[in-house]
């Protein structure tokens, strides 16, 4: 039985709970260890990248994920792709990613100008023309030779897998297409 968390430190929880559910997958909050010991999947939201990281380390969560992300699969959206990084280029909050994938990110990577748009996207595997909607937010600036690159806009890398663990820039649980959801759901064995 699939049963998945969504890390509700702060950020987008309710939004993606809510799309689990809609797909009649089973969703609860992830606050603690023994909240986090009862899925077998994790998903990471957007939000607030520096108060993610820094909650995760006053609840003691930071282990835990990084043990999590071992033996289930870990989905890192928007801020949550900042936090699955090993590296963020411009870190000037010393931000302590969880390093769960070989990624480099940039926070912020579509500039002030352009705070948020929505744009069609072709995924690998995913979809063609995958309605997505981005606010502030990061891309990938470079990828270890085992990430697959399933996703590009303006020549910008915004959504990588490396063996069960996807992340991608945008907010797909701010959309009702679902395929980018079930893609992750399906690695959920
Ligand atoms: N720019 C935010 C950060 O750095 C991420 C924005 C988002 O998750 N929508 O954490």
């Amino acid at each position: 039985m699939r049963k998945v968390g969504v890390l509700a430190l702060q950020g987008a929880v309710s939004e993606h709970i809510k799309s689990l559910q809609r797909l009649g997958t089973e969703a609860i909050a992830i606050k603690s260890i023994s909240d986090l010991n009862s899925v077998n999947g994790l998903i990471i939201p957007g939000g607030e990248s520096t108060s993610i990281s820094r909650l995760i380390q006053e609840v003691n969560l930071y282990d835990p994920i990084k043990e999590f992300a071992h033996r289930f699969p870990v989905f890192g959206t928007c801020a949550g792709m900042i936090l699955c990084a090993s590296s963020i280029t411009d870190n000037a909050e010393r931000l302590k990613p969880l390093a769960l994938m070989d990624i480099a990110v940039t926070r912020n990577g579509f500039g002030r100008q352009i705070d948020s748009f929505e744009v069609n996207l072709d995924i690998n595997h995913v979809g063609q023309s995958i309605p997505t909607v981005f606010i502030r937010a990061p891309y990938v600036v470079s990828a270890g030779a085992d990430v697959e690159i399933l996703a590009q806009f303006d020549n910008k890398i915004v959504m990588v897998e490396q063996g069960n663990m996807l992340a991608c820039a945008f907010h797909p649980e701010l959309t009702n297409n679902t395929q980018v959801l079930n893609y992750f759901l399906a690695k959920i064995k």
